[in-house]
């Protein structure tokens, strides 16, 4: 058996962590064949953005102040977590490398005075480096042979669009599963940094923020694995945040198409392409806890045999968005309004969250971030109004709250149940959409309204009876 498994970065940031970490692999590692990838140590990637923005205000002496910290960190954590005094000098020896490549990189970048996507992508990627160090070193003074790979290293190969970049599949396959291969016959367990490959010229690329979840799949798939389990800090994917509803559940299994609405709107942030390369290969794929290894957590599949049991599965909720009415008389029945209206916005690099017309055509409503809302309206008054928009009206602080579960499709009364326990909390609802598939159905509401709308639909649906 092949497996696939993945750190996030709060599961490898303490020296106690890491252990534990080396511990279970050791184990595991009698049953299946074993790879690791890891994200970075908690902070460490937002501490390697903050210094490239330092580096754009010119601000040296901040980088290097934040470089100190990321060095020290991992310095720590390195002395503590490993014990035998050889693995512990060869791993500060290493990591000592990538600490003098880090200062003169920093000093590379402030001389030029500029941070290009490339150079970002290439800084960003540091912390990857520094933990599958740690990680691999700890499995070797657990007793076991492993080696620390980059996602270059391993055979990641992508095109060239740094900051968001795609593999390049076929060759991918073919470069991951020969080092792979070789590393299992070896018996060697690979530890390989999530979140980076490099395109055809070997220039470092990343696939976004929380693109480690993808490179586990991406690897995952190349290599036929036969499990993929996340590791974080939470139990799976539940039936609501259970910060807003005490007796939220965790749910035991869900298809690939709910598990991807659970991402873009649940607590538990899963880059939104992780599922890709899963829904071809159909590989399960589990979201469990590394401080909570008992709990068997979600299982992510294709069967849809115990999910179609229940309507709806999930209730989640974004918060801080902004809603924008956009309005005009000259949008009824003149095609290419909408597609006027959106290039718009991709133009500015607006991300649109929620989009509906009524069916007069005289409207047209979006969601999108309340970060993003000035910079929509500017751009859409700018570029349309006067033409064919006449009026724009903005609602800032708002909620999406979705019910997600794929037995609501064809279910009759879903809605009505929906807005009547919406109606009985006295909540008021400004959108609505549903998309054919009837996966997923949406709302916005005032922010301040999120706690109760949450509540009111979890205890409709009887969330917490769910199994
Ligand atoms: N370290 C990267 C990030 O923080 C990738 C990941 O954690 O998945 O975004
Ligand atoms: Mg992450």
């Amino acid at each position: 058996m092949r497996l696939v498994i993945k750190y996030g970065g709060t599961s490898i940031s303490t020296a106690k962590d890491i252990q534990a970490v080396a511990k279970h692999i050791n184990t595991l590692s009698k049953k299946y064949q074993i790879l690791v990838v890891c994200s970075a140590t908690s902070k460490t990637t937002d501490d390697l953005i903050e210094i490239s923005e330092s580096i754009k205000k010119e601000n040296k002496s901040k980088a290097e102040r934040l470089a100190s910290k990321i060095i020290n960190r991992h310095k720590q954590l390195a002395k503590q977590t490993i014990k035998k005094s050889d693995v512990r000098k060869k791993l500060l020896e290493k990591l000592d490398q990538d600490f003098t490549e880090l200062l003169a990189l920093i000093d590379g970048m402030v001389l030029l005075g500029e941070v290009t996507p490339r150079s970002m992508d290439y800084l960003i990627s540091l912390g990857e480096r520094l933990s599958i160090k740690l990680v691999s070193s700890a499995i070797n003074d657990s007793g076991k042979k492993s080696i620390p790979l980059t996602g270059k290293e391993v055979g990641i190969v992508t095109d060239s669009k740094f900051g968001e970049s795609k593999p390049l599949l076929d060759t991918t396959r073919l470069r991951v599963s020969k080092t792979v291969d070789t590393l299992f016959l070896q018996k060697t367990i690979p530890v390989v940094g999530g979140f980076a490959g490099a395109d055809q010229h070997g220039h470092v690329t990343t696939f976004g923020r929380g693109g480690s979840d993808y490179s586990a799949t991406i690897i995952g798939s190349c290599i036929k694995a036969d499990e993929i389990w996340l590791m974080s800090d939470v139990d799976g994917l539940m039936t609501a945040d259970p910060k807003i509803v005490k007796n939220a559940k965790l749910l035991k299994e869900v298809s690939y198409v709910e598990a991807i609405e659970m991402a873009l709107f649940g607590a538990k942030q899963i880059h939104p392409r992780t599922f890709e390369p899963l829904l071809t290969k159909k590989i399960p794929m589990k979201i469990r806890n590394s401080f909570n290894i008992k709990n068997e957590g979600t299982i992510v599949t294709t069967s849809t045999s115990l999910s179609a049991k229940n309507t709806v599965k999930c209730v989640s909720n974004v918060q801080n968005n902004g809603l924008i009415d956009i309005r005009g008389g000259s949008m009824v029945g003149t095609p290419g309004t909408a597609a006027k209206i959106f290039t718009t916005l991709a133009k500015a690099e607006i991300n649109v969250m929620m989009i509906s017309q009524n069916p007069s055509e005289s409207s047209i409503t979006i969601v999108v971030k309340n970060t993003d809302l000035d910079k929509a309206v500017s751009t859409l008054e700018i570029e349309l109004l006067g033409k064919i928009i006449k009026k724009l009206e903005v609602t800032t602080d708002v909620s999406i709250i979705a019910l997600i579960g794929s037995g609501m499709r064809g279910t009759v009364g879903v809605a009505s149940k929906v807005f009547g326990a919406i109606e009985k909390n006295k909540v008021n609802v400004s959108m609505i959409t549903q998309g054919s598939s009837e996966l997923n159905l949406a709302f916005v509401v005032k922010n301040s309204d999120t706690n109760t709308a949450v509540r009111a639909l979890h205890d409709a649906f009887a969330l917490d009876k769910i199994h």
